[in-house]
């Protein structure tokens, strides 16, 4: 590889580096924001989901006072007439009878009292005015409440202050004892001075069953509503008169806002709590589903971005191996080229004459000659396997005759090479439908790696066995072994295990591949066992054949072509 192409490489993984870094940086940061902006929305809408509901809440409010004064408002406005006539309570106008009767029949009233000035309810047996409904009259009356005193006393003080500075803003005064009466001081203005005072008993049961609960209920929704709770409590006497949803029990720590109804029951509060706002929890729902949905989103564009750098890593080791592997084949065709060439030109240019030296030549051609050829065949079944083409004419054979067959025709040429050969044979047949020259590969490759990857104790072997329907075939060397982590990579093309021994021996990380291969498609699986330093053995099984294959597969003589290039070892 030249420095300039070096380099580029060099530059060109850097470039993948950094691209991945941004795009990692980029999907980091766009997720951020869009968590960050879904937060956002939720809160947003959250917080004027509540400001809805507080409104809501303001609005009871509102509509119960008015709903409380509306009865009121003609008593506000009576004539001068009318007034006179209060000066002699027990025949009052046929007018002010009416508007009695009228406030009699409301249901948030109890009770109407009249307490002409001068009169103090407050001392005891003092002789005031009461609504009589039936006769439609005021009457005297010396038996009533305390509440009576109570609200004449507040709505006296008022209306004093008022008479006393000339300030008539209004006619009449209006005063609420909390949620119990209601008062209101009658002022001549001509004579700047107070006429009376009307107290009328507020019937709080009727207020909370007929008024306040419906409204909630109605703005809140009933029981079946979690959202928002509303409770009516009095605070004076610690007592939750009302509430939307009775399930759920009053809690002060609930409790988000609070409503007064200013002016008129001064005891009580609406208090607003937002448990659950119903549109909060929709949109709660759809905060899930797009954090959900920008989850997968984010590991889909992480996922593909890890793949893309992972495949790219892989082609790039790929074509690493190839280049080397280019190198190699280059300097290994050559060599022997070389050697052949050259015991060529001395046997042809007549210097070898002596027959000795003849031979040896010869042996030499032969030897490089062989080596060019296997190593040819070896380039040329990758080649095929690679295009789809790879040939196999499968036939039932017993495994261990095959085997016995084999090993008997190599025997020579293993102990050359100074090893020796154990054969545990199974002694039982062992029927399995195979390509016999498939086979014959396999075995040698696996042989001739035993013999290359051992160095002191020279021993191979071979043994046949059957497991759970299986017909079991493995090979053991004592040699280097090869580490754990490196198993994975041994069956990939151009792959050779950078050890010492590996440097030495030659090679092209070819050989497991196309075995590999091979047993792929002899339907047949392979797997390792090592242990570094102390021999590795592989083992291949292939399907053991029943009574019933074995004579379906004995008439067919089939050949299998294969259409698909095999992938995990053209992937590398
Ligand atoms: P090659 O032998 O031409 O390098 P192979 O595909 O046959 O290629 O083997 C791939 C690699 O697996 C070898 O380079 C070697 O490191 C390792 N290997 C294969 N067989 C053995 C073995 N029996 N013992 C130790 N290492 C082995």
């Amino acid at each position: 590889m030249t420095i300039r192409k070096a380099k580029k490489i060099g530059r060109n993984r850097l470039l993948r580096w950094i691209l991945l870094m941004l795009g990692l940086i980029a999907v980091i940061a766009l997720t951020g924001m869009n968590v960050f902006s879904l937060y956002d929305i939720r809160e947003r809408v959250t917080e004027s989901e509540e400001e809805r509901q507080l409104k809501k809440a303001e609005e009871v409010a509102f509509l119960v006072q008015s709903e409380i004064y509306q009865p009121f408002n003609k008593l506000l406005s009576i004539s001068k007439e009318d007034e006179k006539s209060l000066e002699d309570p027990e025949t009052i106008s046929s007018n002010l009878e009416n508007i009695f009767f009228t406030l009699y029949q409301n249901p948030f009233t109890n009770a109407i009292y009249y307490t002409p000035e001068g009169i103090d309810p407050c001392e005891g047996g003092a002789e005031i005015f009461t609504f009589d409904n039936q006769f439609k009259k005021l009457v005297t009356t010396n038996s009533y409440p305390t509440l009576v005193c109570d609200g004449v006393g507040l709505v006296r003080s008022s209306t004093r202050i008022q008479v006393n500075n000339f300030d008539f803003r209004w006619r009449s005064m209006i005063e609420f004892d909390a949620h119990r009466s209601m008062n209101i001081g009658l002022i001549n203005l001509t004579e700047n001075r107070v006429i009376g005072y009307f107290t009328f008993i507020l019937n709080e049961k009727n207020i909370v069953n007929e008024l306040i609960t419906p409204l909630i209920n109605d703005y809140f929704g009933g029981a079946d509503n979690n959202g928002t709770i509303v409770w009516l409590h009095d605070h004076r006497r610690d007592l939750v008169l009302a509430s939307n949803n009775p399930t759920k029990n009053f809690n002060i720590d609930l409790v988000n806002k609070r409503v007064r109804f200013p002016r008129v029951f001064g005891d009580w509060i609406l208090k607003v709590s937002f448990v659950n706002p119903q549109v909060t929890s929709a949109y709660q729902e759809t905060f899930r589903k797009n954090i959900l949905v920008l989850g997968f989103a984010v590991l889909f564009l992480l996922g593909s971005l890890f793949f893309m750098f992972y495949t790219a890593q892989k082609e790039r080791e790929l074509s690493m191996r190839q280049a080397g592997f280019l190198a190699n084949v280059t300097h290994e065709l050559k060599t022997p080229l070389a050697v052949m060439q050259a015991a060529g030109e001395n046997i042809s240019d007549g210097r070898v004459t002596e027959p000795e030296r003849l031979k040896k030549y010869g042996v030499h051609i032969y030897d490089e000659s062989v080596r060019l050829r296997k190593m040819i065949e070896k380039l040329l079944d990758v080649a095929k396997y690679d295009a789809g083409e790879a040939l196999i004419n499968p036939s039932v054979f017993d495994l261990e005759k095959l085997t016995n067959e084999f090993i008997s025709e190599n025997t020579s040429y293993i102990n050359e090479q100074k090893f020796e050969l154990e054969y545990q044979p199974a002694n039982t047949t062992l029927p399995v439908y195979i390509d016999r020259d498939s086979f014959e590969t396999i075995l040698s490759n696996l042989i001739e790696n035993a013999i290359k990857y051992s160095a002191d104790k020279k021993r191979i072997v071979v043994s046949i066995g059957e497991n759970n329907g299986h017909a079991i075939l493995s090979i053991r060397d004592y040699g280097v072994g090869i580490k754990n982590k490196e198993i994975k990579n041994i069956f990939k093309k151009f792959y050779r295990v950078e050890e010492s021994l590996t440097a030495k021996t030659k090679g092209h990380g070819l050989g497991l591949s196309i075995v590999k291969n091979l047993i792929v498609l002899n339907k047949g699986r392979i797997e390792v066992e090592s242990e570094y330093g102390s021999g590795t053995t592989f083992t291949i099984v292939f399907p053991k054949l029943n009574a019933q294959e074995i004579k379906n597969y004995s008439q067919k003589n089939s050949i299998i072509l294969t259409n698909q290039p095999h992938k995990e070892v053209a992937n590398g």
